[in-house]
């Protein structure tokens, strides 16, 4: 029996297959011609081009503005257990390779969506602890069989549910935040990372609890904090301004958020590496704050800047980048003569060139000359895959700011 005639057959519109031959997972419902046997949320589905042409195996959602989540590009590789293992177990493998035993190992992103070929799971180790995300309600089918495969794999001590916010409307994927498995995760939980302790609180801190994907960008900074009085823009709990004060020539880090329970958190860190001395941390709109102390006339020599996602749908980019220049020009205002400026947008609607374009106008703005040191992106454990490039959203350029 044939593929075609098992699963339902989901057929391309004509000059629509070029991106699925080369294996960008999403398929949107412009792309397809005819589906055979209206298949339910989470069945599997075979693609062809409109000649005919097998392309691959996805999963279906008709609730969804991606009609299909592709994950195989191989007609005999059916969606099914053995494969979720190998997909999973080779996501594994490649952050064994990067941490080893090292602390990453307990402290990172495991899978990554796309960019590990699972489309809609994000699963974070903190500690002995997994967190689990869906962005697919038709991946989340799978939950059961995935969740048994990760148990198996790492033998955490509890898996832990978030959602992503909106995702209700965008996939129909109606789930809470809660156990799914083991022993509830304490609060919080404790991470190491450039041989510092973190609080990481699974139940209520942002996203999945914490920012693994600037760890080595962390450590960069860290590396300009000799002698340093520094600013740490949208500080969450604090990773940025411990990593500076740890210097131990760091003069004094000025930490900046607007939520008032990451900033108890970052306290806690604070006071766990014995840097509560060294570090100040405010509670305030990080806009209202650099207006403050831009007005003070107030000096840095180093300056982190990573505020949250600007530019949420492309058409909110160029209100995003106002927000960006305006943000980045006060930064360079604040700065000593050739001060090192690192500034950040996880805004995946931003590309490369357009950030390179905030720094240009924010220079102007400010008055500046600016050097580009390196350009960076985001930690190894956030791998961004060649054939959806929108895996690639972190930016974080290091700046050198003179006047
Ligand atoms: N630098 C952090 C991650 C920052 S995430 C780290 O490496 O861990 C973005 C942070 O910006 C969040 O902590 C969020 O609370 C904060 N934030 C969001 N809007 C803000 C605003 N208007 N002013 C100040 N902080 C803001």
């Amino acid at each position: 029996m044939t593929s075609e005639s098992t699963y339902p057959v989901v057929t391309l519109k004509p000059k629509k297959a070029l991106p699925f031959f080369s294996r960008h997972p999403w398929m949107y419902a412009n792309a397809i011609k005819t589906i055979t046997n209206s298949p339910d949320v989470g069945a599997e589905v075979v693609v062809l081009s409109n000649d005919g042409k097998f392309i691959g195996r996805g999963l279906y959602n008709p609730q969804s503005k991606i009609r299909v989540r592709l994950y195989s590009w191989e007609e005999e590789q059916l969606l099914e257990r053995p494969f979720w293992e190998r997909r999973i177990k080779a996501a594994i493998d490649l952050r064994r390779k990067l941490f080893g035993d090292g602390p990453a190992w307990k402290a990172c992103r495991l899978i990554f969506s796309e960019s590990d070929g699972l489309s809609g799971l994000t699963v974070d180790r903190v500690d002995d602890w997994l967190v689990v995300q869906w962005t697919s309600a038709a991946l989340i089918k799978h939950q059961a069989e995935i969740l048994e495969i990760l148990q198996a794999e790492l033998s955490p001590k509890g898996i832990w549910l978030r959602t992503e916010k909106g995702i209700k409307e965008l996939e129909g994927l109606d789930v809470s935040d809660g156990l799914l498995s083991g022993e509830r995760p304490p609060r919080p939980l404790f991470i190491e990372e450039n041989g510092l302790q973190f609080g990481v609180d699974l139940v209520e801190g942002q996203k999945t609890g914490f920012y693994f994907d600037q760890r080595e960008n962390r450590k960069a900074f860290a590396g300009y904090a000799d002698g340093a009085n520094v600013l740490d823009v949208c500080c969450y709990t604090g990773s940025f301004a411990l990593n500076a004060a740890k210097q131990p020539g760091c003069q004094h880090v000025h930490a900046i958020d607007s939520s008032a329970s990451a900033l108890e958190l970052a306290k806690g860190n604070a006071e766990l590496n014995e840097l509560s001395a060294k570090i100040t941390f405010q509670h305030a709109d990080a806009f209202d704050a650099l207006e403050e102390l831009v007005a003070e006339k107030k000096r840095f020599d180093l300056i982190i800047l990573d505020p949250p996602k600007m530019a949420r749908t492309r058409g909110g980019l160029s209100r995003a980048i106002k927000g960006y220049v305006r943000m980045n020009r006060m930064a360079m205002e604040l700065m000593n003569p050739n001060g090192i400026l690192m500034t950040c947008s996880c805004s995946g609607h931003v590309t490369h060139e357009d950030f390179e374009q905030v720094v240009a106008r924010a220079a102007l703005d400010a008055n500046k000359t600016v050097q580009i040191l390196e350009e960076r992106g985001q930690a190894p454990d956030h791998p961004v895959i060649s054939s959806c490039l929108e895996t690639s959203y972190l930016k974080t350029f290091i700046c050198r700011v003179s006047s």
